[in-house]
């Protein structure tokens, strides 16, 4: 950026989904605006590149999608990339233990009845007892509100299914994957408000579907979203790391890592609370929210492999290795069968390992060696198949692991300090953190400042509502709290 540019209407500080969501949602508002990347790819922690030896677009890390992604999909509407995602229609998740999988899949009847079908035909896996044993924990998320939610937040999610009566086998087999797949922290340091309130997502919608990006995620929306952004007037630089933001009397200013300084009438810090507390001026830090509570979002770090084989494994898309806290790797994908414009037919299998502290001193060499065995154990061609090629990719954060007490610390994105922003998956979007969570937060952004310009236009989308059963329980909780069938959150909290 030249000397004449040192004064923008809005900086965006950070070039992944949140940064780049806001500055699309700015798009016809008239504003100047500049996305500041410090990474010489946009993209942040769904960023994706291509492989110097396969020619194989690679990403951080295999991501999912979720059909229940209002404000993701919204964003790649926008982008015209809608149509790269792969459905899994109708399939949740196969667990793989050995060879044997273990399909759960949602019927078409009313939650929280959906799951019951493939839950039963797999009872080897899920003896009824063990099923039945979460009705009451189904039946109390159902009427969670969002207050609730918070109020639970003080209690781990062990302690809550355990007095709820789930079962310790159910507790292992089940929701110590889920806890781990999708909070990204085992279940005795995950908030009960924040599994639960995914839980309720669970038991209280009919049908959604599991999704993968057809090529790398990246491609998805970085350079269709950066062009949309210059072709409307707007900035997009990488490579331009911002060293702080601070506020005088003459308003907001960005300092970058060259030296350099814009003054700007909006900022959007679209960073994680990691980034964030190295760029805020210490005195935020020791007195203002969300400033003063940057330090209590612990990341939650990955590993994830890739291995590339001379020949096809498998079919399958995507599986999960039955859940062992002493295993390395979680969930499995085969990229040969999701993406669309591979020319190579054979296997390149994608792992991750989630809450990888365990892992952290084992060479590249001894995670593709353990990778290889897991994966042996449910396809055994593995052994024989000729590992061809193999990257280990270290994440030191996917998302803050959401411990007891981060529900309530998660920021709104307005800040106390006028016309400052947060934006990111740690924002307060109801969601839990993820891709979905961090273009809600850049919709709410931009909607926050469209509103500031005299300008409004609602962007955020919220979650379908629950249906069926779940619908009506939610509905009727508020007026039957504290009678026997309807206990209240507070009994759960020592
Ligand atoms: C391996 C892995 C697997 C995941 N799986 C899933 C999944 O299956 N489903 C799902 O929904 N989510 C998943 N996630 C989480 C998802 O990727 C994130 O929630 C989301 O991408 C966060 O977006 P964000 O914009 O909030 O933050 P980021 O992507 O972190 O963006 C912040 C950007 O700011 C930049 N930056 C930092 N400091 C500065 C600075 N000082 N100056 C300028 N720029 C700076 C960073 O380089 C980065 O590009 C996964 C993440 C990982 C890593």
């Amino acid at each position: 950026m030249s000397q004449q540019d040192s004064s923008m209407d809005v900086v965006i500080v950070g070039g992944g989904l949140a940064g780049l969501t806001t500055a699309v949602g700015l798009i016809g508002t008239g504003l100047s605006v500049a996305v500041f990347e410090q990474d010489d790819i946009l993209g942040g922690r769904a960023r994706s590149w291509i492989d110097k030896t396969t020619g194989d677009s690679v990403t951080v890390g295999p991501h999912i999608f979720l059909s229940e992604y209002p404000n993701m999909l919204q964003l790649l509407r926008i982008l015209k990339t809608e149509n790269c995602i792969v459905w899994q229609r109708g399939k949740f998740i196969d667990i793989a233990k050995g060879e044997k999988i273990y399909k759960i899949n949602m019927a078409p009847l009313p939650p929280p009845f959906n799951f019951l079908p493939s839950i039963i035909r797999e009872r080897e896996f899920f003896p009824i007892r063990d099923i039945l044993s979460n009705r009451r924990a189904a039946w109390f998320c159902m009427g969670l509100s969002e207050q609730d939610v918070l109020r639970l937040d003080r209690v781990d999610a062990l302690s809550v299914l355990k007095k709820l009566g789930v079962t310790d086998n159910f507790i292992n087999r089940f929701w110590r994957f889920v806890c781990m797949s999708i909070m990204n922290v085992p279940l005795e340091k995950c908030s009960a408000g924040a599994l639960f309130r995914f839980f309720k997502l669970m038991v209280s919608h009919m049908q959604y579907d599991v999704g993968f990006a057809d090529r790398g995620l990246g491609e998805l929306f970085a350079p269709q979203a950066q062009a949309l952004i210059e072709k409307s007037g707007g900035k997009v630089f990488t490579r331009r790391a911002v060293e702080k933001i601070s506020r005088n009397s003459s308003g907001l200013e960005v300092k970058l890592a060259d030296g350099s300084a814009i003054h700007a009438k909006y900022v959007v810090a679209a960073l994680p609370p990691t980034a964030l507390k190295h760029i805020v001026p210490e005195n935020w830090k020791a007195a203002k929210s969300p400033f003063k509570d940057l330090e209590f979002f612990e990341p939650s770090p990955y590993i994830s492999t890739y291995l590339w084989f001379d020949k096809k494994l498998t079919r399958r898309q995507f599986w999960a290795r039955e859940f062992d806290e002493k295993d390395l790797n979680c969930d499995f994908y085969d990229y040969s069968n999701i993406y669309s414009h591979r020319t190579s037919p054979h296997s390149l299998i994608t792992t991750n390992c989630i809450y990888c502290q365990r892992a952290s001193s084992m060479t590249d060499k001894q995670v593709v060696q353990t990778t290889l065995a897991e994966l042996a154990q449910f396809l055994p061609e593995a052994k024989r198949a000729k590992l061809v090629h193999s990257l280990v990719v270290r994440i030191p954060m996917a998302i803050h692991c959401p411990h007891p007490g981060t529900e309530r610390r998660r920021p709104p994105v307005v800040t106390p300090v006028e016309n400052l922003f947060v934006a990111g998956d740690w924002c307060r979007t109801q969601v839990p953190a993820s891709m979905e969570s961090a273009c809600c937060a850049g919709w709410q952004t931009a909607e926050a400042i469209r509103e500031k310009e005299g300008k409004p236009k609602k962007m955020a989308r919220k979650g379908k509502p629950g249906q069926g059963i779940a619908r009506a329980v939610e509905r009727v909780t508020p007026a039957m709290r504290g009678l026997p069938l309807f206990p209240d959150p507070r009994i759960f909290i020592p």
